[in-house]
């Protein structure tokens, strides 16, 4: 059902602090999947628009990186406020092309500027330390220098709040930054660099191209680009850090996630089946942090799967503009197609389908929605459990014992987030030390780590060594640099080829 291309809104770069003036080569459509109805066309980068971005951002390094740090400050400050003041507009943008609903919109924004006011706090978090007489008259220091041009590629799932986790740290550092968007919700990030600009962000420090694969590519091979930070899916996030790494550059990519959610048998089944709905269900089910799996040990899985079942036909299914809307559609139609093709096969696996979203009031619907569906006994090693479905798609593992459960979670080859829900402290504390994940909830279902900690999964949810954001990102930004002083006494200077001792 798309419009014809005159009527849509072309979106394009911003390079160098303005709306990019160059002709498009190659367009892709970007929709609003309530309506179904192609919004805008959007601009993909060819090479000579990345290596424009690449040459503008490297231009306005030399600048940025002397600048105070009292007045990277200040314009962070700005920063904030410009965000904060803009939030409906961000907000209604998010939830046009991306189709989550205004509430979860804000609550993405919310997670943003977290990292924006962290970065605020950039000249402390930049302080080095100093060995006062490592010798004799020798003084050693370390302080922390920006690396120059570092990128962010990041997924359409929070069009807002992952840019930011990237962008904020990324500029406070004194780099300057090339994001390269999901081009399914292209508008935020614009809308972010124009608020960027509006702050008193120089020229040419933030940067958005617009585009997909070749944009990436270019980005990839690019001499100029420091380093590369990556959200996204599994098989993106482990090329973009085998090839990123071997063209030499830092690399940190984030992938895909199966979150699961251990419930003991002494758990509070309503609270534990509130939190499982709202995990599970928010945004479709398109969060990382989304709960995709419960494991049920013992005699908890029966009463939790019918709270579970009973709460389902109260989630307000409706466009993510409408007030009300509690879960709105996923974000293409394929995407809902392939999301509802895991029900099509989970019967013949042997999963029951104790709910089936893809029921006529969803069907019937313009836009790409799908409801929420619950499977339940289903196993490792079928598809509908292996595979990151990324949709309102909830699955209910049994097992009869807690070790049972925990090895299934470590078995699994995802370790984004996990949670537990227990009133046992020791089985908390227990679960907390064994199990293989990068985020751990107790009684939390969705365990994203406020902006001064770090945020990062193991095993494939992560391909590099340091997690995004908080003090882990301030370090992935920077390099150190360590410095071994003396002021010489001329009364005591001698010629002396022995290796140099501390003494
Ligand atoms: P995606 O991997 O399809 O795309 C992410 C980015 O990579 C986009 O900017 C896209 O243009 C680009 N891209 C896509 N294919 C590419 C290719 N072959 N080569 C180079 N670049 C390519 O992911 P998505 O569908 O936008 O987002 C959903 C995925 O992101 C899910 O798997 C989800 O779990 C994951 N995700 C992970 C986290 C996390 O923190 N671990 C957070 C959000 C989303």
């Amino acid at each position: 059902m798309s419009q014809s291309i005159a009527q849509t809104t072309l979106i394009t770069h911003w390079i160098g602090g303005a709306v990019s003036q160059a002709s498009p080569i190659r367009t892709g459509p970007v929709w609003n999947p309530a309506t179904g109805v192609q919004v805008a066309e959007v601009n993909f980068a060819s090479d000579a628009d990345v290596d424009h971005a690449v040459a503008t951002a490297k231009s306005a390094y030399a600048g940025w990186r002397k600048t105070p740090l009292s007045r990277r400050t200040e314009i962070l400050f700005n920063f904030r406020n410009r965000i904060d003041q803009n939030r409906d507009r961000l907000a209604e943008v998010i939830s046009t092309e991306n189709g989550k609903t205004l509430a979860d919109a804000h609550g993405e924004i919310a997670r943003g500027l977290e990292n924006v006011e962290f970065a605020c706090g950039i000249a402390a978090l930049l302080k080095g330390s100093y060995s006062e007489q490592a010798s004799t008259g020798v003084d050693v220091y370390q302080i922390r220098q920006p690396l120059g041009v570092v990128a962010g590629i990041t997924p359409f799932n929070f069009p807002a709040m992952v840019p930011l986790w990237m962008l904020s740290n990324a500029i406070a550092c004194g780099n300057t930054f090339i994001l390269k968007p999901s081009e399914k919700v292209p508008s935020a990030s614009l809308l972010l660099a124009e608020l960027a600009h509006e702050a008193g962000v120089p020229e040419g420090v933030l940067n958005v191209v617009h585009g997909d694969r070749l944009a990436v590519d270019r980005l990839l091979a690019h001499p100029d680009i420091r380093a590369i930070s990556f959200v996204g899916s599994t098989p993106v996030a482990k090329s973009i850090y085998e090839t990123g790494t071997r063209n030499g550059k830092r690399v940190q990519a984030l992938g895909g996630a199966k979150n699961h959610m251990l419930v003991l048998p002494d758990a509070d089944v309503e609270s534990a089946a509130d939190a499982a709905v709202s995990a599970a269900y928010g945004a479709a089910g398109q969060r990382c942090m989304a709960i995709s799996v419960i494991v049920a040990v013992g005699s908890v899985a029966d009463p939790l799967v019918a709270a579970i079942r009973n709460r389902i036909p109260n989630i307000k299914i409706g466009p993510g503009l409408e007030q009300g809307s509690e879960m709105g559609p996923l974000v293409t139609r394929q995407h809902r197609d392939h999301v509802a093709g895991f029900l099509d096969s989970a019967l013949a696996e042997g999963a029951s389908i104790e709910v089936d979203g893809r029921d006529e009031a969803c069907a019937s619907r313009d836009g790409f929605f799908l409801g929420a569906s619950l499977l339940d006994h289903v196993s490792p090693g079928t598809r509908c459990y292996d595979e990151e479905i990324f949709g309102p798609v909830l699955s209910v593992v049994r097992v009869q014992t807690y070790a049972e459960g925990l090895q299934i979670i470590n078995d699994n080859p995802f370790g984004n987030g996990t949670a537990i829900f227990t009133q046992n402290g020791g089985a908390a504390r227990r679960f907390q030390f064994e199990v293989e994940a990068g985020m751990v909830g107790i009684n939390v279902p969705i365990p994203v780590p406020v902006s001064y900690y770090s945020f990062g999964g193991w095993k494939s949810s992560l391909f590099g060594d340091l997690h995004m954001y908080g003090p882990e990102g301030i370090q992935f930004y920077t390099r150190g640099k360590v410095i071994t002083s003396r002021w010489p006494d001329p009364g005591t200077s001698k010629v002396d080829l022995g290796f140099p001792q501390m003494r």
